[in-house]
């Protein structure tokens, strides 16, 4: 399996526009964040979760050429709105639609959203979207699994996700964008090969873990790697690196264009 973080910022991204961004270096290039989302190759299937606004200009960096299956964990803005520049990967499979998975309110604000897009195939160069509820379970083409929990975020919830990998074993744990994970979400993913995680801020937010937070639930989960996304100009890359530099399970930061390869 293969993990590309495609970013780790936070909703308006890193460095925030019309801001001082106290404390933040801007000469080190991973405290640069991009809205957050991540592609996963799984048994060669290849899965983008999310599409943040930056999602054409992430896809150019990290040479993303191919998008069979889109998973959308939830329907905000910092994840939804980079959808229309799927419209090149469907014209790449000769205008046939891509299948999109998500929570019912995700569907919903697809539909809201790019009403022209809910077509089986498309003859017009526009992107093209099939629309399909996301169970607790999805058998992707190749055999790959993503299970799923709904994680607590405000008023939305948002698609928990864990892939599995048959010929190699492997499990990621993606967990973007919550309050506090469930029982259900830490049973999912326990012992995974990698966890990424919301990690908002070092202080509190109403629907975010904060990095204390995130920590507690690293602890507990206990992934073999775990590290933090979503993440605001206070966190900067040197001085958080260097305050989770040793802990175990192995703990660090994202950063956009970051590749891990499992299994
Ligand atoms: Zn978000
Ligand atoms: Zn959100």
């Amino acid at each position: 399996m293969e993990i590309i973080v495609m970013g780790c910022g936070t909703s308006q991204g890193v460095p925030l526009p019309a801001h001082d961004n106290p404390g933040l270096d801007l000469k080190e290039p991973r405290n640069w964040r991009t809205r957050a989302s991540v592609h996963v190759v799984i048994e060669g299937h290849h899965v983008q979760v999310d599409a943040a606004p930056e999602f054409r200009l992430q896809c150019i960096h990290n040479g993303i050429r191919q998008v069979d299956t889109f998973i959308l964990t939830h329907g905000h803005a910092d994840h939804v709105l980079g959808m229309d520049d799927l419209r090149q990967f469907c014209s790449n499979r000769e205008g046939w639609a891509i299948p999109v998975h998500s929570t019912p309110v995700g569907l919903e604000r697809v539909r809201a959203v790019f009403p022209y897009a809910l077509t089986e195939r498309t003859m017009s160069g526009y992107v093209a979207l099939t629309l399909h509820e996301m169970g607790g379970e999805l058998l992707l083409p190749g055999g790959g699994v993503v299970r799923s929990a709904p994680l607590p975020h405000g008023r939305e919830e948002v698609l928990g996700l864990v892939f599995e990998e048959p010929s190699t074993g492997a499990r990621f744990a993606y967990f973007t964008d919550c309050k506090a994970l469930t029982p259900e979400a830490r049973a999912l993913a326990a012992g995974a090969d990698l966890m990424i995680i919301d990690a908002l801020r070092p202080n509190a937010h109403p629907t975010h873990l904060t990095v204390d937070e995130a920590l507690a639930e690293i602890d507990t989960v206990r992934p073999k790697r775990a590290l933090l996304t979503h993440m605001t100009y206070q966190v900067g890359w040197a001085e958080y690196s260097a305050k989770l530099a040793g802990r175990s399970p192995e703990t660090g930061l994202c950063h956009d264009g970051m590749r891990i390869s499992l299994g």
